[in-house]
């Protein structure tokens, strides 16, 4: 199939002959003709799908062939999004899809001065994109009206959930006309979030791309075992190797991501740590540096990391395996394998972790192989297969995972 085929109009095949598309990603394919016949929405799709393309070209052109003189303070479209830097990337994602359309867009977040963002909406916008805290402030305050609004886009729904943007969600939607196209995106369908979808959509089509099937498929997964004392040396190890050109750490807390970043940078790698403990400009400056590869390596927790929109990162490293939150570990990998590309991800993993690898071993439904330490000395020894993995500690089963069943379902590779 190709994006001729999806009858979108000129100036949007256009700006994506403009990108290099050649063809339109799964969820892209299955989403564009519903939203352009008007339908509500359910999209199961994580980042690196292709999934805000699947709304913002649809949107556009909805909006293109249905002219609306611009209303002061009153957007057409809404998209709301958790973080900042997932709102700031949706937005650039209009310019971008938009760049041979008139419209007029603009995006709000917190964090900042409000001052900017309250002239562009008074004056007016076709697509407003923000996050609910920002929105719902400004709403309060008369600066934004949603009376007139005809699309709305809820992105990473189940995000917004884990932290806690729910309520605030719910209070934006309740000043909605009812009379609306509504499209809700979510990586995972939990009970709570399929109860929200009803209560908020008319009749919607259910499109599902599953991302583990090609996630998992498509990074090269190893696993280190390692004393946690050594974690440091060991990811110095690592990233001697030249071809980790690109590297995004995960670490557990904001204070490890800061003294991971310290260090790196006292050994002299360029190192940039992003959390919520971070002023915006920082963050800012710290993505920039990181996309501009100034700095060769970018440590994140997993919340900072929600929505970062990097395309050439090439190793994703588990500084910590995502304890709390198994699922998280597929987000993470994800980030290396971005619209077909591949990657690989290494994890270290210390032996309060083992039973967290377990869990994620059965979640991808596949052995992540081991690496032994001589990695450093030569590559070619790797130990490969269960024969190097440490004897278990602790039964499977003894943690909990916070996913529930429908979860895990969804995250199975077929
Ligand atoms: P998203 O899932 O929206 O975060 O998109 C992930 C990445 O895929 C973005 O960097 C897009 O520029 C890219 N992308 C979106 N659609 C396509 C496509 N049809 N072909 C190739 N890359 C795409």
């Amino acid at each position: 199939m190709t994006f001729k085929d999806l009858k979108l109009i000129e100036p949007l095949l256009e700006a994506i002959a403009k990108q290099g598309y050649t063809a339109p990603t799964p969820i892209q394919e299955q989403a564009i003709p519903h939203i352009l016949q008007g339908r509500d929405l359910i999209g199961i799709a994580q980042t690196g799908t292709g999934k805000t393309a699947a709304f913002v070209l649809p949107l556009l052109q909805l909006m293109s062939q249905s002219p609306r003189r611009i209303i002061p303070k009153s957007p057409r479209t809404l998209v709301v999004a958790p973080t900042r830097e997932l709102a700031a990337q949706i937005n650039e994602s209009f310019a971008t899809y938009g760049s041979f359309m008139r419209f007029r867009h603009t995006v709000m977040f917190g964090g900042v001065s409000q001052g900017a963002q309250v002239r562009s909406i008074s004056k007016g916008v076709d697509v407003l994109v923000a996050t609910p805290g920002r929105l719902l402030d400004l709403m309060n305050q008369g600066y934004v009206n949603l009376n007139h609004l005809e699309f709305l886009v809820l992105d990473e729904v189940d995000r917004m959930l884990d932290m806690g943007f729910i309520v605030d969600v719910k209070r934006i939607i309740s000043k909605l006309p009812t009379h609306r196209q509504s499209i809700f995106l979510s990586a995972t369908m939990p009970q709570k979030i399929s109860e929200l979808a009803k209560t908020l959509l008319r009749h919607p089509v259910r499109v599902e791309v599953d991302p583990q099937a090609t996630t998992v498929k498509l990074v090269q997964q190893k696993v280190l075992f390692v004393d946690e004392r050594n974690k440091i040396t060991i990811l110095l190890k690592l990233l001697k190797h030249e071809d980790l050109k690109c590297v995004l750490i995960f670490a557990r807390t904001k204070r490890r991501a800061n003294n991971v970043a310290k260090l790196l940078t006292n050994q002299g790698i360029r190192a940039e740590a992003i959390h919520g403990n971070k002023s915006q400009s920082q963050r800012t400056r710290a993505l920039d540096n990181f996309k501009s590869g100034h700095a060769r390596v970018l440590v994140a927790t997993d919340i900072a990391a929600r929505g970062i929109d990097v395309d050439d990162i090439s190793h994703v490293i588990n500084y910590d395996l995502p304890v709390d939150q198994i699922d998280n570990y597929v987000h993470r990998i994800g980030r290396t394998a971005r619209a077909g590309a591949r990657g690989t991800a290494y994890s270290l993993c210390a032996s309060y972790e083992r039973n967290a690898l377990r869990e994620i071993e059965s979640l991808i439904k596949m052995n992540i192989n081991v690496m032994s330490h001589s990695f450093h000395s030569n590559t070619a020894r790797d130990a490969v297969g269960a024969a190097a993995r440490p004897p278990p500690k602790q039964q499977r089963g003894q943690r909990r995972s916070n996913m529930n069943r429908q979860d895990k379902r969804h995250y199975r590779s077929k």
